[in-house]
């Protein structure tokens, strides 16, 4: 049986602790032995990050330089074209073949918005969807139709996640870590500390590098 490999998409402007915990908890918890981090690439007609592609990807490296469990991938921040995961998701089957079980991780916010995202229904045909909570954000779907979609495709078996290599969505009982980068940005820009929130070589970088100055 091939090892359950999950990917984690994100803007990381910055990573912090409210990325990191759920999913090492979730890793933990079914059995993932490789996560890879996919900081997305912004179009130009959305609100930019303030800080730059590589500056988004060299975090990520601090923040993992003593994860193993973790690696970075920078294929979204490679394309032209708005970060689709269904896209991303297409382009990791091509190289892996159909067989390997994958995962998608996303936190409780996005799997709220989920029906908003591009081709959202092909995703579980790619993936299984793994979901961290986040706290302030509903329990329950906003529609009964999505409500009734979750419920379908729920496992509460976390060996059938190795079993098979797309379909299922898990909601996983992680840590509630209340955390954003918009207050990490925000707390930067007013001069406040912000060592409980995220590694102390992102924050290292960070000051380096004179992202998120006052
Ligand atoms: P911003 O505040 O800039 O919107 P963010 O902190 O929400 O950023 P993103 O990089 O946009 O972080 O998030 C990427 C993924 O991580 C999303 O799937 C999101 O749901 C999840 N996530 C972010 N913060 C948390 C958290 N504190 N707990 C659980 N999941 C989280």
């Amino acid at each position: 049986m091939s090892e359950l490999h999950a990917l984690f998409g994100g803007t990381f402007d910055p990573v912090h602790f409210g990325h990191l915990r759920p999913v090492e908890a979730l890793a933990q918890q079914i059995g993932l032995a490789r996560v890879l981090l996919l900081p997305n690439n912004v179009p130009p007609h959305r609100p930019q990050p303030e800080a730059s592609p590589a500056q988004r990807v060299e975090m990520l490296r601090c923040a993992i330089a003593d994860r193993l469990l973790f690696a970075v991938d920078i294929r979204e921040l490679m394309r032209e074209t708005p970060s689709w995961t269904v896209a991303t998701l297409e382009t990791l089957r091509a190289e892996r073949g159909p067989q390997p079980p994958l995962g998608f991780i996303i936190g409780q916010d996005s799997l709220l918005s989920l029906a908003s995202w591009h081709r959202w229904k092909d995703l579980l045909s790619l993936c299984h969807l793994l979901v961290c909570k986040r706290p302030g954000y509903a329990a329950e779907m906003g529609s009964p139709e999505m409500q009734r979609w979750l419920e379908d495709h729920l496992t509460a078996d976390a060996q059938q996640l190795h079993q098979q290599p797309a379909g299922l969505i898990w909601l996983a009982d992680t840590p509630l870590v209340n955390i954003s980068a918009t207050e990490i940005r925000q707390r930067r820009h007013q001069g406040l500390p912000c060592d409980s929130l995220l590694p102390p070589a992102v924050i290292d970088y960070i000051d380096r590098a004179g992202l998120y100055l006052k």
